[in-house]
């Protein structure tokens, strides 16, 4: 029996040979210098921050070479597939603003000359390339049992050999013809292998486009093509997409660099030119004193879509990305802030390339974060904040929104300047850093427990009857500026018996209440319940009177 035979017997007559892809899928009419680069997630849970990292990267080569960027959801995999998973990434990278010029859009409609973009869509393509393989004389069927796999890997352990489906541990490789018959006659299920020609023993040089030239063990593993349901292998649809989506640079995680044998031996045995390959270091995290892969199961920060629901604007992160990619991108930011994160010039050569790869820091996404919130007018601050908590925090949206003037003359305080207010990392602190200003977030109660931890529940007390009746002065919410204010409240401070000279207080410290910042500071709780606010000129502008008269009053129980 004879190859064409044998690819008869396992595939029927009825499979389309190669060429019909070739002319269903011709070469991309681009000039030679244009990169086409893709993003291959497989849908087996939430969109992971390495996807929207490798998403930049790849989207960015293609940008900067005039090339395309498509999308292809490896779902090979059935058994780790997760319902929703795919919709997720469609509209997770939707979501950061990520374009795929090719691929998927609302998770469903596929669009681009090479569909379907789904690996499971591909099988009859697979198929023909497979039997292909076994026309090259390149593979064939392995009927060995799962039982029979594992006993083969203990004797090999026992025999303190390496594991695995290669030379005399191919069973089914050389076997007769008869043989096959017969198991096919019996449908027992079985495997497409490989048929490798390769030497563990010889290196074969492979030069990576992040680490450099290296030396790969040649592959000698009879590998699996595809599985026992006919789907293929992640290495037989990997060659089979790339070559046929006319992939250009293969981007993908460190693991896979182990499997480059087995993946140029395939390129080889179709005779199709291999593509670049850059081989990326994960994204790590300080866990204790150790740096580790950030991992799916156990960190949260790994979910892009947590970065969402706290409500970092999608620019924010992107940003934070393009920092984890190169470094250089702080000093471009300090120097460009205006710019879209989109602009920055992103330099490959600048990517960590070996080692274990960048680490995350929460901290350094708060400050690209506060620096475009810094940015923006209170209008789109207030746009943005409803928007969020309208999706994730519904009473808080049904405030700031019922109150869209005084939302926004809250948010312009100290956004005009030079260098403005930086508080807001995330639209979810909203409640926290601005949520006093509305009076039904403002807890009287809260804020006498403060005034108890700070010991000035007593000053405050023995004050608050005169206090109120100073700060009903119209002056200090009328005057324009905090230089022009700063007497007046000095003023009110002195007449209730604080003192802004500090040797007066110090040779006789029973004749007065305290000092000035004593006084602001009590001031300033009573109005807000917190230390941390904006200068206080601004606040009580921005409360008005009527507001600050009503929260002494009930903070003092003054009715
Ligand atoms: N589906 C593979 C993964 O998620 C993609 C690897 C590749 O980009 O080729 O690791």
């Amino acid at each position: 029996m004879n190859n064409l035979d044998l690819a008869t017997l396992l595939f029927g007559a009825d499979v389309k040979p190669i060429q019909f892809w070739f002319d269903k899928y011709p070469a991309r009419n681009l000039p030679p210098t244009a990169e086409i680069t893709r993003l291959c997630p497989s849908p087996t849970g939430f969109l992971h921050i390495g996807a929207l990292y490798m998403g930049v990267i790849n989207r960015r080569i293609a940008n900067d070479s005039k090339g395309v960027f498509y999308l292809r959801i490896e779902d090979t995999d059935t058994d780790r597939e997760v319902q929703g998973a795919r919709a997720l990434i469609v509209s997770g990278m939707e979501e950061f603003g990520i374009k795929f010029d090719e691929g998927f859009i609302d998770g469903e409609k596929q669009f681009g000359a090479y569909a379907p973009y789904l690996q499971t869509q591909r099988r009859d393509i697979y198929a023909s390339f497979a039997r292909e393989l076994v026309l090259r004389g390149r593979a064939y069927p392995c009927f060995m049992t799962r039982e029979e796999l594992d006993i083969q890997r203990s004797q090999q352990e026992a025999e303190k050999v390496r594991p695995g489906y290669y030379g005399k541990y191919a069973t089914w490789r050389d076997a007769p013809i008869e043989k096959i018959q017969e198991k096919l006659k019996n449908n027992t299920p079985y495997v497409l292998r490989f048929k490798s020609m390769g030497d563990q023993n010889v290196k074969r040089s492979f030069k990576d486009e992040f680490l450099g030239d290296i030396q790969v063990p040649q592959n000698d593993e009879d590998f699996v093509l595809l599985k026992t349901n006919g789907i293929p292998t992640y290495h037989l649809a990997h060659i089979i997409d790339d070559y046929l989506m006319r992939t250009t640079f293969v981007i993908r995680g460190r693991e896979w660099l182990s499997s480059v044998g087995k993946h140029l031996e395939l390129w080889e045995s179709f005779d199709f030119p291999i593509p670049k390959y850059g081989h990326l270091s994960p994204i790590n995290k300080k866990d204790g004193t150790t740096v580790r892969k950030l991992s799916k199961r156990k960190d949260p920060e790994a979910d892009i879509m947590r970065y969402v629901e706290l409500g970092y604007p999608t620019d924010a992160l992107i940003g934070y990305i393009y920092r984890l990619a190169n470094p250089s991108f702080d000093v471009w930011w300090q120097s460009k802030r205006q710019a879209s994160v989109w602009d920055f010039p992103f330099q490959l050569d600048e990517l960590q390339k070996s080692g274990p790869g960048p680490v995350i820091d929460l901290k350094k996404l708060d400050d690209i974060s506060s620096d475009i919130i810094a940015m923006m007018t209170a209008e789109e601050v207030a746009d943005r904040m409803i928007k969020w908590a309208t999706r994730y925090d519904a009473p808080f949206a049904n405030l700031i929104s019922s109150e869209r003037p005084y939302l926004e003359k809250v948010l312009a305080i100290e956004r005009d300047l030079e260098n403005p207010r930086k508080d807001i990392a995330n639209w979810s602190v909203g409640r926290d850093s601005i949520g006093y200003f509305f009076d039904s977030l403002f807890n009287p109660d809260k804020v006498k427990q403060v005034l108890a931890d700070e010991k000035l529940q007593a000053i405050f007390n023995s004050i608050s009857k005169d206090l109120a009746d100073l700060m009903a002065a119209d002056v200090l919410y009328t005057t324009d500026s905090i230089d022009a204010w700063l007497p007046e409240i000095k003023a009110v401070a002195d007449q209730l018996g604080f003192t802004t000279d500090k040797v007066k207080l110090k040779a006789n410290p029973e004749a007065f209440k305290g000092d000035f910042a004593s006084f602001m500071k009590i001031l300033r709780l009573v109005m807000t319940g917190t230390n941390r606010t904006p200068n206080l000129f601004h606040v009580l502008k921005v409360m008005g009177k009527e507001r600050v008269l009503q929260r002494i009053n009930s903070v003092a129980n003054l009715g």
